[in-house]
């Protein structure tokens, strides 16, 4: 052994030092920060100085994509979390205490309904949902311990859009918080804290990311004390994202307005397409006139309709099997926002759990069908979808 051979077990010294920096971020898998001394651990702790101690607690590559995330919402201090669910729960569970009472919206997502409807009123935290675009509904929910309504701004998959002005107003005016899941609009379409939102949550595994390959959500709140708790609490509960997934989700985001803007004009486009096929009997498409609402969404999206477009074909469950076979090339998938258009199906999926009864009171037939819209040639998109649904419905 030459004498600076200390042997293959031991650590080796910090990297060798370059002039030049990686252009791309550096991925940091490290679960520990080694510091100099003491004191130095104390400057840490203290706050007089910035650096890590131990990645559950925070790492390099959650960073980047939370300060990434917080100039796109024009926000502060946000925290990223290992999936949207972490998001949503670090709001509900990390600022909420038993015995306050939150109001969801009545088209949440699936499992954010669940933590709703399940697991708060199980530690103690009452609950009401109520239509997001209803707010006469919204108030007569309202009740002295209501703490917070959670809506998302357009809802899966009738693609209603969310009372945002209403709701923002009866919020500043009983002093309730209102958190809005962007995942859908994205901040390219819609930045809420600046339409009256007191918290702004992401599932960063959808249209940011863009790829179907991480898992990451995000929450941040105006206030940076609340935002300072959401961030404990994902600490302390293990809520912390994976090194590699962030390093993914900022590779992803790198992208991610050209991708935006490319799908959103192609699912308006779409759209009107298939609003043109027999077989079809209606489009939900945000910006189309005949959007229920039409009005909201110009107003409050300024012209964008977002990548996703729901439609509803004749012919029962017969004619949604033969749709997704013949739907050559596209991913019959529960997720949306992956480069490739995907295509999900509520009454077999998002909302099996309900009665047919209960479906159909929501117009999720059996020929519904949700869009969510890649980055594909829209003129190969529109071939598709003519003939698929040409085959389906025997037009
Ligand atoms: C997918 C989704 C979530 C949950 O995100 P995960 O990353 O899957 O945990 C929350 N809200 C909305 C609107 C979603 O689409």
């Amino acid at each position: 052994m030459s004498r600076n051979d200390k042997g293959s077990l031991v650590r080796p010294d910090p990297l060798p030092e370059s002039a030049s920096r990686p252009v791309a971020t550096p991925l940091s898998p490290s679960v520990v920060y080694a510091s100099d001394t003491p004191d130095a651990l104390d400057d840490q702790y203290e706050g007089r100085v910035q650096g890590y101690t131990y990645s559950r607690e925070g790492h390099p590559n959650a960073n980047v994509v939370a300060r990434r995330l917080d100039a796109m919402e024009g926000a502060s201090g946000g925290v990223v979390t290992g999936s949207g669910m972490g998001a949503v729960t670090a709001a509900l569970m990390g600022l909420l205490s038993a015995g306050d009472h939150v109001i969801g919206g009545s088209q949440l997502y699936g499992r954010s309904l669940r933590l709703m409807t399940e697991d708060l009123p199980r530690l103690g935290i009452a609950t009401t949902l109520a239509e997001s675009g209803d707010i006469a509904a919204m108030t007569a929910a309202v009740r002295p311990e209501t703490r917070m309504i959670l809506v998302e701004v357009v809802s899966n998959p009738a693609l209603n859009v969310a009372d945002i002005q209403g709701l923002a107003a009866l919020c500043r005016e009983r002093d309730i918080l209102l958190a809005v899941d962007n995942t859908f609009t994205t901040p390219r379409a819609f930045r809420p804290l600046e339409h009256g939102a007191d918290i702004v949550l992401h599932s960063i595994t959808k249209l940011l990311a863009g790829h179907s390959d991480v898992m990451l959500g995000y929450a941040v709140a105006r206030n940076p004390e609340q935002s300072d708790r959401m961030r404990v609490f994902s600490v302390t509960t293990g809520l912390t994202p994976s090194p590699f997934d962030c390093w993914l989700a900022e590779r992803g985001m790198l992208s991610f307005d050209l991708r935006f803007d490319r799908a959103q004009a192609s699912a308006a486009l779409l759209a009107d397409h298939v609003a043109t096929l027999p077989g079809v009997k209606r489009v939900l498409y945000p910006t189309r006139a005949d959007h229920p609402d039409h009005a909201r969404a110009m107003a409050l999206l300024n012209g964008q309709g977002c990548n996703m477009v729901s439609f509803e074909l004749d012919g029962g469950r017969a004619a949604a099997n033969a749709f997704t076979r013949a739907a050559d090339g596209l991913s019959f998938a529960p997720t949306l926002g992956d480069v490739g258009t995907t295509l999900s199906h509520p009454a077999s999926s998002s909302h099996r759990a309900l009665s047919a009864k209960d479906r159909a009171s929501r117009g999720l037939t059996e020929g519904f069908f949700r869009v969510s819209v890649g980055l594909e040639d829209p003129d190969m998109l529109k071939r598709i979808f003519t003939q698929a649904i040409a085959e389906a419905t025997g037009t």
